[in-house]
């Protein structure tokens, strides 16, 4: 990998190092044609206080995720300075033009933050966002929160997650992260790739990593937000970051050992389920079924598990395409 020379065309309007309670935006020049030398501004909040270390946490990497904005809107307007110590970087909405507009990819350039990254200073919109947190956020944090839930296409029984990674002991301070986050389960996750992916951005530089997948369906409950706002508030004082009590909360951990936890779909229809999140699936198993829909009188295609476990993602519309990741199965670990 090259790494870029070029400055980062972002400036954020607020300094990243003054102590204090402070708002402002991360603003990326973006000509078009109605607004000539017009800009995307992405609010940003940083608190500072004392010496300790840095939290940087994000939401809405993909637009039309909400949990994370919610509870990241909410933790700017509510956090004290003279609770933290140290300093949070918050970015309620890190794709904003895909926040705006509810969907997945920037509608600007059609590109995936979470697949765009390290990205480029002199690239498109979204590549230049990923540069941003490349070369400058993430160098300043110690630990990192990036919230997800299921989008528009996937719904999620509400999980936090980390990676496993070569240096055991990021690993074991990620997954402490994780177990102070208290997300109904925690999950040992493994990634369809993990090319181009702001998790792996962050591991690569050493920084403790903490993911979250909260639910689904392009919109957010109560209880999902719920648990995202004492999860992240768990994680900043488990990190010595906000002062208070670790709220223990209860947690299942699962494990995500291979390939044949993700059942992908090999052709499209109408998808009726088998078993709802949470439910157990054995080997063998039918997951889901895929109707067709252009005739009558004839038998759904099965889709059947690869392996036993508790069923912790499905597709979220009724029709479901050829190639779309229909179920996600984890194995139940003891502790
Ligand atoms: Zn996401």
């Amino acid at each position: 990998m090259t790494i870029p020379t070029r400055p980062s065309p972002i400036q954020c309007t607020l300094d990243l190092d003054a102590n204090g309670l402070h708002h402002g935006f991360l603003r990326l020049p973006y000509s078009r044609n109605d607004s000539a030398w017009g800009s995307i501004m992405s609010p940003i909040t940083i608190v500072q206080n004392g010496r300790g270390p840095t939290a940087l946490l994000t939401g809405a990497n993909h637009g039309d995720e909400y949990e994370g904005p919610v509870a990241l809107f909410d933790l700017a307007r509510s956090v004290r300075p003279e609770t933290i110590n140290g300093r949070v970087i918050i970015v309620p909405a890190m794709n904003y033009a895909a926040f705006q507009v509810g969907t997945r990819t920037s509608p600007i350039d059609g590109v995936n933050l979470n697949r765009a990254f390290p990205g480029r200073p002199d690239g498109t919109v979204t590549e230049k966002i990923a540069d941003y947190f490349q070369r400058v956020l993430l160098p300043m944090a110690d630990v990192v929160v990036d919230c997800h839930s299921g989008g528009k296409t996937l719904d999620f029984l509400p999980f936090c997650a980390s990676h496993i990674v070569p240096d055991k002991v990021q690993e074991a301070e990620s997954f402490r992260l994780v177990r102070a986050f208290g997300a109904p389960y925690s999950v040992k996750m493994l990634e369809i790739d993990t090319v181009g992916l702001y998790d792996t951005a962050a591991e690569e530089l050493g920084k403790a990593f903490v993911s979250t997948e909260l639910g689904g369906g392009g919109t957010a409950s109560f209880s999902s937000v719920d648990r995202t706002k004492r999860g992240i508030r768990n994680v900043l004082t488990a990190a010595g970051i906000l002062e208070g009590e670790i709220e223990d909360l209860p947690t299942q951990w699962l494990d995500m050992p291979d390939a044949n936890c993700f059942v992908f779909a090999e052709q499209s229809g109408l998808v009726e389920f088998c078993v709802d999140l949470g439910g157990m699936v054995t080997e063998g198993s039918p997951v889901a079924r895929i109707w067709p829909t252009d005739r009558t009188g004839v038998d759904p295609v099965v889709l059947s598990a690869k392996r036993s476990g508790l069923l912790i993602g499905r597709h979220f519309p009724g029709l479901i395409k050829m190639g779309d990741c229909a179920a996600t199965i984890a194995v139940m670990l003891d502790s």
